[in-house]
């Protein structure tokens, strides 16, 4: 579990180590937000994503679904900036056409993302999740992303948005499935 009282220690150190002064009327209280901010922002760390996809579901559905623009925002850890934007699900459903609702899929997204992550390894994640969890004939994750890492500080480059896939079952073997998911995606980028 998260130790919210450490991080309150560890905040105060940082701020006294660049210099300020950690017990001015705008930071004596920082050390606590941020604490509550890191435990729910690191609240993925603790949970199952595929439990979210163990209830709710319908069947008789046996063509590709796609949710496209699921909204999302992560910290990278590298160096605890946040990195956000949007996912696109594809996925084929098991024989029975098993599928769940966009609200499912978005909290698969959402436990993923609040943890310490790098984009590649969240995108193959949440792949993995919906694989375990619907057992579909095949999933595919598109994440595309903005890294306040690169437009804060170092590279300094704002608006570039890195672009990172995984694919899984059928969308592997089969390119007409695939190339299907990635027009379908394109087509919402162009509008
Ligand atoms: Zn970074």
């Amino acid at each position: 579990m998260i130790n919210e009282a450490a991080i309150q220690s560890a905040t105060k150190t940082i701020i006294e180590a660049i210099g300020e002064d950690p017990t001015r009327e705008g930071l004596v209280d920082t050390p606590r937000r941020v604490a509550e901010m890191y435990t729910e922002l690191f609240s993925g760390l603790n949970m199952d994503p595929t439990e979210e996809l163990n209830v709710g579901y319908e069947l008789g559905h046996r063509e590709m679904v796609i949710v496209k623009d699921i909204p999302f925002y992560s910290m990278c850890e590298h160096h605890l900036l946040p990195f956000f934007g949007v996912v696109h699900v594809g996925y084929v459903p098991d024989i029975t056409g098993r599928v769940v609702g966009i609200s499912k899929l978005a909290r698969v997204v959402e436990v993923i993302a609040r943890r310490p992550q790098i984009q590649e390894r969240m995108t193959t994640q949440i792949a993995d999740a919906i694989d375990e969890g619907l057992g579909p004939q095949g999933v595919a994750v598109v994440v595309q992303a903005e890294h306040m890492c690169m437009v804060m500080r170092g590279v300094k480059k704002p608006g570039s948005n890195i672009i990172t896939s995984a694919i899984r079952g059928m969308f592997r073997n089969r390119p007409a499935s695939r190339a299907e998911f990635f027009s379908l995606i394109q087509s919402n980028n162009n509008k």
